[in-house]
Order: structure tokens, then sequence, then C-alpha cells
């Protein structure tokens, strides 16, 4: 599994993130909600060891995967991505690039080789939910599908290294009804494989699709922390704090 233990974070002087410990457990969704600025998406960045790269980001704290440090300074960065892939709000293939060359070229950067890509792009793209749509268009350009396909073919290019964590922030936001609905079948099916993050602002999608849930909040000139974090049923159903039942309500 993924864990952070007392994970704190900074822009400069600027505190955004106190004292986070969360435990995802494997092969399952966890679910990150909470308002604009609290501070989900610098936790994602944190987690795949993307936080170091922004200039001015300081981090204290234990981010573990498998037990392993995620921040040992003798493991590769290249290598922690590898095997925790990341989905963004807006999907960002390679327009111009292929399909098939778009969930190849995960392989290509991770150093990956000795292994059968039409194979492999196959398998990623049945994983992402795309195959049956996509396999007569490997050679069309990724640019040219839909929203909704784009996305599902970043997560097929994530998943081609075979990630044992799939990040996502906010993956449906830029989406439609339907699109949204395949990906978060995407999900479903992905559960039981890889141990999945997924950030969202809709709490409907939220209780459909996690099985776990953290609630972050920040308060004026407070940094973001975790309120509440638990069985997502009970953070909906039984939150223990009021403020939470307040969030995932809908009343701020
Ligand atoms: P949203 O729901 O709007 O996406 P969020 O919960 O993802 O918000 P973050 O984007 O993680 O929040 O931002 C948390 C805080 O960190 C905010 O105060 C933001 O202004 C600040 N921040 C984020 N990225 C940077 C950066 N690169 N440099 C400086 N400050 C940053
Ligand atoms: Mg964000």
């Amino acid at each position: 599994g993924l864990e952070t233990r007392g994970v704190s974070a900074w822009f400069g002087d600027h505190k955004v993130l106190e004292r986070v410990s969360l435990s995802m457990a494997p092969g399952s969704v966890t679910a990150l909600i909470g308002p604009s600025g609290c501070g989900k998406s610098t936790y994602l960045r944190i987690l795949n060891r993307m936080h170091e790269m922004v200039r001015g980001a300081a981090l204290a704290g234990e981010v573990l995967l498998g037990g392993q440090d995620v921040y040992d300074p003798a493991a590769r960065p290249a290598d922690v991505r590898k095997r925790i892939g990341m989905v963004f709000q807006k999907p960002n293939p390679f327009p111009a690039m292929t399909v098939y060359e778009n969930v190849a070229s995960g392989l290509r950067l991770a150093g990956i080789k000795g292994v059968d890509k039409d194979e492999v792009v196959e398998d990623a793209l049945r994983r992402a939910g795309l195959w049956n749509e996509v396999q007569g268009r490997l050679r069309s350009p990724g640019g040219a599908l839909s929203g909704g396909q784009q996305q599902r073919l970043c997560i097929a290019r994530s998943l081609a290294v075979s990630p044992d964590v799939l990040l996502m922030d906010e993956p449906c936001s830029a989406l439609d009804p339907t699109s949204t609905r395949r990906i978060e079948e995407t999900i479903a099916q992905l559960e039981q494989q890889v141990t999945i993050v997924i950030v969202t602002h809709n709490m409907q999608q939220a209780a459909r699709v996690s099985r776990h849930c953290a609630f972050f909040l920040a308060g004026e000139d407070q940094p973001g922390r975790v309120v509440e974090a638990g069985p997502t049923e009970q953070i909906f159903e039984h939150p223990v704090d009021p403020r939470t039942a307040d969030y995932v309500h809908g009343r701020f």
C-alpha cells in the first residue's frame, strides 16, 4: 500500500499542508475531497515525487510505497513515477502521436524493453475500457479522439507500465456525464489491480467510486489538513466532524 506519515508541505514560506497521515490499502479506491485550495493536488504531487520538482517547494514527513521511502535519495524519481502513474483534469495525450504510440510511449519513458508491445498496448487499452472503441483506429492521432476517450487513453498510457498506484486529479471535471460514467466504470474495473487515489469535487462520484475517503480543509491562514478520514459510507452517512457533514452535503 501507499502511506504518508506526518506530511507537511510548503511553497516558500507558505505552509499548505499540515501533518497529513493517510494509509491507502492496495486494491482500493481512496477519494480526496475538500474545498478549492486545501492542498489536494499538492498532496497527490507529493505522493509521486512531483512536489520536489516545484521551485521553492519543501516537504516534511514520510511517504512510503510498499514500506519503502519514496523520497529515498538513492531511489531515482523516474523509478518512483513508473510505479505511481498520474492522470490530470485536462486529458493530455500527445495529440499528434497515434493512439498506439501514445500507449507505448509510457514504456519508452520508463525504459521498459523486451516486451511484446502489441500485447502491452492492447492489454492497457482493454484495462482502460477503450479497446473496443479504438481497435480499428490505432493509427489515428490521439488528438482525434473525443475528450472522454482521450482521458481513457491517458489512463491506458499510465497502465502500460503496470504501476502499483494510479493517481487521478479531478479526472472527470472536463468531461460530459456519459464520459464520466465510462471513467467511473474503468475505475471500478481497475480497483482490484491498482491502488487508486482520486481527487474529486463531485460528492456523488466520491460516494460511487471510493471505498475510503479523506476530507481536507484549510482555514484562513491555516494550512490544509485532514479533518476526517475513513470508510466512504462513514464519511457520508455518519461523519464525526460537523464540518465534514456540511461539506459532503454541499453546505459550503
Ligand atoms: P483545487 O480544488 O482548486 O484544485 P487543491 O485542493 O488542489 O485546490 P492545491 O492546488 O494543492 O489545492 O493548492 C494548495 C495551496 O498551495 C493553495 O494555497 C495554492 O495557492 C498553493 N500552491 C499550489 N501550487 C503552488 C505553487 N506551484 N507555488 C506556490 N503555491 C502553490
Ligand atoms: Mg487541485
